[in-house]
């Protein structure tokens, strides 16, 4: 069977010389121009109901001769994702709107291609040589890669820190594969937990990590205090280096947790199920904004691809499966059963449940039932046995993962 190649993408920090932060920002400061050039005249045409033109960055560098001084793939690039943006909108605009004018406060980054070893790594030397950077920049190698490089996206943070994103295409894909120890895995995301999660071997509860709390609270004290100070000040400037910083921190630490927690599930287990969360997406507009804010749909995301990669099995159930109402032991659907309910006894067979424990051993079933062969469950479910531990060890939480 042949392999197709896969795509996996290495971050590592750069750090440009005085020259190179200029040639950078200069790069950036055309990809912005550019990008506002041709979507002006892409929305005009909109508007008047004409043909939207498909203009190259060429077309431009006559008329703007400081186009021609900077890498001419990030120009390219420029051209292909506004095309792409536009596709996108026309096929989905519910999905996606129409892109927008970028500001030089936004984000900066441009992206080139590797044409011709034109994009080359010196692992002893520590550089990464980049078109029209022919003496390398700094680059910070704290893992190796094996394959072919496709692209680098370089891009500065809003405190200053500069970053190479590379591209590579590698055959040897799979990763080390353990053996899953257990068949099926369900996972109910909440709001006092970060995730209740059961398999073969029983519930167990992750808590949100301290330090996210600790940093959500300090970046609410950085906010204000920001808000606070006299625009364009110094010291306004140096608030906004310090809630940039601290964006930063709690982006890079909640993406560490998510992988680390993503990875222990996909290593045990060879059928994750998750519930769709939607539902509580809406839930959780009315209650106050926690932490959970933006991890679940990463953390699904994670789980999706790492099953892919390692061979497992991702299911998401349809938002219309009871998972909390229904009783994992006999069956029974509790309609009446209340958001704010932590716990509830079963009217069918009498057992007090944990909400979230529940619907995570019914999601766990799922999995079985696909594993197995069998039916999914849907409302008229038959009663299922228990997993073989059915406790719900809250003390060992998040030891679990390391
Ligand atoms: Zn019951």
């Amino acid at each position: 069977m042949q392999r197709k190649p896969t795509l996996k993408a290495f971050k590592y920090r750069i750090y440009p010389t005085d020259a190179q932060v200029l040639f950078f920002a200069k790069t950036f400061g055309c990809c912005r121009f550019v990008w506002n050039k041709m979507l002006d005249k892409k929305l005009q045409a909109y508007k008047k109901k004409e043909r939207i033109p498909q203009d190259t960055p060429a077309k431009y560098k006559e008329e703007f001769p400081f186009l021609k001084e900077v890498d001419c793939f990030a120009l390219c690039n420029i051209q292909l994702q506004l095309e792409k943006a536009f596709k996108d909108h026309f096929r989905n605009r519910k999905q996606f709107n129409l892109p927008k004018f970028k500001k030089k406060r936004d984000k900066q980054s441009y992206t080139t291609n590797n044409v011709h070893n034109s994009i080359r790594v010196d692992f002893e030397k520590g550089l990464l040589y980049l078109p029209k950077l022919r003496n390398g920049v700094k680059i910070e190698l704290h893992r190796r890669f094996d394959g072919k490089i496709k692209s680098v996206t370089v891009s500065r943070t809003n405190d200053g820190k500069y970053f190479a994103s590379i591209l590579i295409e590698t055959e040897n894909r799979r990763n080390k594969v353990v053996e899953p120890k257990s068949k099926s895995c369900g996972i109910d995301l909440g709001l006092s937990h970060f995730a209740t999660v059961t398999n073969d071997f029983g519930s167990y509860k992750v808590e949100h990590p301290k330090y996210l709390r600790r940093g959500e609270e300090r970046l609410k004290r950085l906010q204000k205090s920001f808000s606070k100070k006299q625009k364009g000040s110094k010291n306004s400037e140096k608030a906004r280096l310090r809630l940039a910083r601290q964006h930063a921190y709690i982006s890079n630490a909640r993406n560490d947790f998510l992988h680390k927690l993503s990875k222990a599930i996909i290593d045990e287990n060879q059928v994750v199920v998750v519930e769709d969360i939607g539902v509580k997406g809406l839930l959780k507009t009315r209650l106050a904004k926690s932490v959970s804010d933006s991890g679940w749909a990463k953390f699904l995301s994670y789980l999706k691809y790492k099953a892919e990669w390692y061979g497992r099995t991702f299911i998401q159930v349809d938002r219309f499966f009871p998972s909390s109402k229904v009783c994992h032991r006999c069956g029974h659907k509790k309609e009446d059963l209340a958001l704010n309910d932590r716990t509830w006894c079963c009217p069918g067979c009498g057992e007090i449940h944990d909400r979230d424990v529940n619907a995570s051993i019914n999601l766990y079933f799922v999995g079985l039932g696909r594993h197995e062969g069998m039916q999914a469950l849907v409302d008229d479910r038959s009663p299922y046995g228990l997993p073989k531990k059915p406790s719900c060890d809250e003390t060992g939480s998040s030891t679990f993962y390391g």
